[in-house]
């Protein structure tokens, strides 16, 4: 199979060679938080796949209504009129759950086409406005959302640009919120008076409210290396875009659905963003699947402008069938005691991880619920970065596999955490007591 995989699967993320010379791991088997590799190797999975599997591997009840929507009606299109109960039924379950008026909702496939979705019905609300010329978009640096050629153009990884020609030139960003290392300091309040003067002369150098459509930010920065922003960052943000007359969209692709804690993150701060993007843990990576959330301000504008005209946006699995079923079967699991086992687990995870600022790699210890990193240094005054080309990612990564725990392991030694909801107060001690494990081989 190793073998098959390095004649003929391409796995983009990361250099080719490099990773036809490593030869992939092979994952067979999941249950709960654990997973086992092709040799029967047990791991803590303490990253939930890619963020994703919040309701663990192997639930029965997932299963069980997957195959039987399967039986029953394997697909339905939501073009031509048409459509399907579970996806009905998933839709009117999350507009009840979703803050505020966020009251409508579009299914995608997963988060980049979610963001897609976003930047078209966007752009359809502004010239329903009769504002066309509102047609700028800001995102933070730092920021990821997502690998569509319009997603790559938000997200702030060079990598994802070079040869592309993204961003497009309505594409812009301001700096990040990074705590730990922020020009303004780490006092709460001045970063959030940063990010509120770099948003307002961001929006002044595209010629002002009259040009910017919306502004995008994560309520806490995944790919960006865990970045968490000060309480009320994405309140006094939200605030200042309604002011401007500037739609803000929160990019819930890993934060929603019990990551942070609740259903959506943007409740611990009482904001009602215009728009949010969902993926993940909606479906909790048994079937793929994303959604845009729209506020009830929004949709009644399009829907006005567009009059009987057709909106032109859609694919082929919007509102899968299938996925919708497992959307309402993974909703059931949170809502029946996932989201609290998180909220307690995710307490713990903190507690531990922050147990670790003793050891002398880590320089800062950042998170909220189930969602957790840790960035090592090599001086902690200076907050000295672990040079690249000594630790790479990937030898962390390997550690803390061989250790018997997935995490992701970040270029600039940052070392992520997103362990399934369903963790044991064991698993979640022995995530932490591993990651020591890691850290005290990576000093030697
Ligand atoms: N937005 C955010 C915040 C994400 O973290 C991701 C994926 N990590 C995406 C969008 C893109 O989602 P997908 O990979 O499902 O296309």
């Amino acid at each position: 199979l190793v073998e098959l995989d390095r004649a003929h699967l391409i796995h983009p993320v990361a250099s080719w060679r490099g990773h036809e010379a490593a030869g992939v791991r092979l994952l067979a088997s999941g249950k709960g938080a654990r997973v086992r590799d092709a040799q029967g190797h047990e791991l803590i999975d303490g990253f939930a796949g890619l963020w994703c599997v919040n309701a663990g591997y192997g639930q029965d009840s997932v299963v069980e209504a997957a195959t039987q929507q399967m039986r029953e009606l394997a697909y339905a299109t939501g073009y031509f009129g048409l459509g399907s109960e579970p996806a009905v039924r998933l839709a009117a379950r999350l507009a009840e759950a979703a803050p505020g008026d966020l009251d409508h909702v579009y299914f995608t496939l997963g988060g980049s086409d979610a963001v897609d979705s976003t930047v078209r019905f966007i752009r359809y609300y502004w010239n329903a406005r009769g504002m066309p010329g509102k047609d700028q978009f800001i995102s933070l640096e730092q920021g990821y959302h997502g690998s569509s050629t319009v997603g790559a153009g938000l997200t702030a990884i060079p990598s994802f640009h070079a040869g592309f020609g993204v961003p497009y030139d309505w594409q812009h960003k301001i700096p990040s919120h990074y705590s730990y290392r922020n020009p303004a300091g780490s006092d709460d309040a001045a970063i959030i008076e940063a990010s509120r003067a770099q948003l307002l002369a961001k929006v002044a150098e595209l010629g002002g409210p009259e040009r910017v459509a919306a502004f995008y930010a994560e309520p806490i920065q995944g790919s960006g290396g865990v970045l968490v922003p000060p309480k009320g960052w994405m309140r006094a943000m939200r605030d200042l875009c309604a002011e401007l007359d500037i739609l803000f969209v929160a990019d819930e692709v890993i934060t929603a659905f019990g990551r942070t804690g609740p259903l959506f993150a943007c409740e611990e701060e009482g904001i009602v963003p215009d728009l949010i993007t969902a993926a993940k843990g909606l479906t909790s990576g048994y079937v793929p699947m994303g959604a845009v959330f729209m506020s009830d301000r929004v949709y009644q504008v399009i829907a006005d402008g567009a009059g009987a005209a057709a909106v032109g946006h859609g694919y082929t699995y919007s509102a899968h069938p299938v996925s919708a079923a497992v959307g309402l079967a993974v909703l059931d699991l949170y809502e029946g005691g996932l989201l609290e086992n998180g909220r307690r687990m995710g307490a713990r995870l903190m507690e531990g991880l922050r147990g670790l600022g003793d050891h002398p790699l880590v320089g800062d210890v950042r998170g909220r619920g189930m969602l957790a990193a840790i960035e090592l240094v090599t001086d902690k005054a200076a907050k000295t970065p672990l040079p690249a080309a000594s630790q790479p990612a990937t030898r962390i990564f390997d550690r803390a596999w061989d250790q018997g725990l997935v995490i992701r392991a970040f270029g600039w030694g940052v070392i992520g955490y997103a362990p399934p909801l369903c963790c044991t107060e064991e698993e979640i001690d022995l995530i932490v007591a591993r990651t020591r494990k890691v850290l005290d081989l990576t000093l030697e």
